[in-house]
C-alpha cells in the first residue's frame, strides 16, 4: 500500500491539487484542477473537493499522510491566512485547522510563492543540483521565495521576498502599498497592464509584446522597461543571498523565449560591464521553470514533511 501527500495550489481562479508519493515528492501521481469559489467558505469547500477527487483518482487503500496548501496572502506559523484579497478573504481564516479537522490528517499552509520555491528546489534536486534557490515569481505582482541550503526561508515578519515593493523610481507612480515607484509597477503583469492598457482578446502581456514586435514605439518602451527591471530584480536577489540558482516562474513567464531570450542577452551584456559584474554570473545562475511544472502544488505537498536533518551525514547525496 502506498502513501501520499496532497499539495494544493490555491489561486484566485483555480485550485490545482496533486498527490505525490511520500518517497517521490517530485512526481505527481494524480492531478485535479477546479475553479475556485472565493470567500472563506468557498475556498475551504473548493480545497476539500479537490482532495476528495484526488483520493478517488488513487488506487483503493492508498494512505493519505498529510495535506499542504500554498495560497496567495500572509500566512502565520499557525497556518492562519490573512489579507488574501484575490480570494475575497479579508478576515483571518484558520485554513490549516479547517483542512486538518475535515480530513483528519495533519495539514500545513504556506504562502504560494514560498510553496513554489520549495517546488523549484525539488525540481533542481531532480536535475542533480543543490537545493539553493531564489524563485522569482513574475505574475500579476512580483515576489520571491527562498530555499537556501535546503531550507525554506519563512521570514520573521511575513515579508520574505516582497521585493516587488522596493521603491526604485523616486518620482514614480503611487503603488497599492502606499509607496511610490515600486519595482512591481514595472516588472510584473500589473506593471505591463498599467503602462499598456489593453482590453482585447488574449492575455495582456502577449498583446504588448506583439505590439512591440510590430514596431509600436510605446510598446517597445514598456517591454524594454519591464526587461530592465526584471534584470534588476535578478541582480537584487543575487547580491542579497547569492543563491546557486534563480528560477523564474509566474504568469508573465508563459511568454517563454520572448522574455527569456532578451532577458538573458541583457544579463550577458551586463556581465561585460566590469569584472565584478561578470562575477555575479547572472546569466549562468538564472533558469526558467518549465511552464507545466506544478511547483507550488508539489512544494505545498513536500512542505508537509518534516525538514531533512542538517547533520553532515544527513546531507543528501547531491552535496558530494
Ligand atoms: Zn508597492
Amino acid at each position: 500500500m502506498s502513501a501520499v501527500r496532497i499539495g494544493l495550489d490555491i489561486g484566485g481562479t483555480k485550485v490545482h491539487g496533486i498527490a505525490a508519493d511520500v518517497d517521490r515528492p517530485d512526481e505527481a501521481l494524480a492531478q485535479v484542477r477546479t475553479p475556485t469559489v472565493v470567500g472563506p467558505a468557498g475556498v475551504v469547500a473548493t480545497a476539500l473537493e479537490v482532495v476528495e477527487r484526488l483520493i478517488d483518482a488513487l488506487p483503493r487503500g492508498t494512505e493519505l499522510v498529510a495535506v499542504g496548501a500554498g495560497i496567495p496572502g500572509a500566512v502565520d506559523d499557525d497556518g492562519v491566512l490573512s489579507n488574501a484579497v484575490n480570494l475575497a478573504i479579508t478576515e483571518p481564516l484558520d485554513l490549516r485547522g479547517a483542512l486538518a479537522r475535515a480530513l483528519a490528517v495533519p495539514a500545513t499552509v504556506n504562502n504560494d510563492v514560498n510553496a513554489a520555491a520549495r517546488g523549484a528546489a525539488t525540481w533542481l534536486r531532480s536535475r542533480g543540483e543543490a537545493e539553493d534557490v531564489a524563485l522569482l515569481s513574475v505574475g500579476t505582482g512580483l515576489a520571491a521565495g527562498f530555499v537556501l541550503d535546503g531550507r525554506m526561508r519563512r521570514g520573521a515578519y511575513g515579508l520574505v521576498g516582497e521585493i516587488g515593493h522596493l521603491a526604485v523610481v523616486a518620482d514614480g507612480p503611487r503603488c497599492s502599498c502606499g509607496q511610490h515607484g515600486c519595482l512591481e509597477l514595472y516588472a510584473s503583469g500589473r506593471g505591463l497592464a498599467r503602462q499598456w492598457p489593453y482590453d482585447g482578446p488574449g492575455p495582456q502581456p502577449v498583446a504588448v509584446f506583439d505590439a512591440a514586435d510590430a514596431g509600436d514605439q510605446q510598446a517597445v518602451a514598456v517591454r524594454d522597461t519591464f526587461l530592465h527591471w526584471l534584470a534588476e530584480a535578478i541582480r537584487i536577489l543575487t547580491l542579497s543571498v547569492d543563491p546557486a540558482r534563480i528560477v523564474l516562474t509566474g504568469g508573465v513567464m508563459r511568454l517563454g523565449s520572448r522574455v527569456v531570450d532578451p532577458l538573458f542577452a541583457q544579463l550577458g551584456c551586463d556581465a561585460s560591464a566590469s569584472a565584478f559584474a561578470a562575477s555575479m554570473r547572472l546569466r549562468e545562475r538564472t533558469l526558467a521553470l518549465p511552464t507545466d511544472y506544478p511547483a507550488a502544488a508539489l512544494g505545498a505537498a513536500e512542505l508537509t514533511a518534516p525538514p531533512a536533518p542538517r547533520t553532515p551525514e544527513g546531507d543528501p547525496a547531491w552535496r558530494s
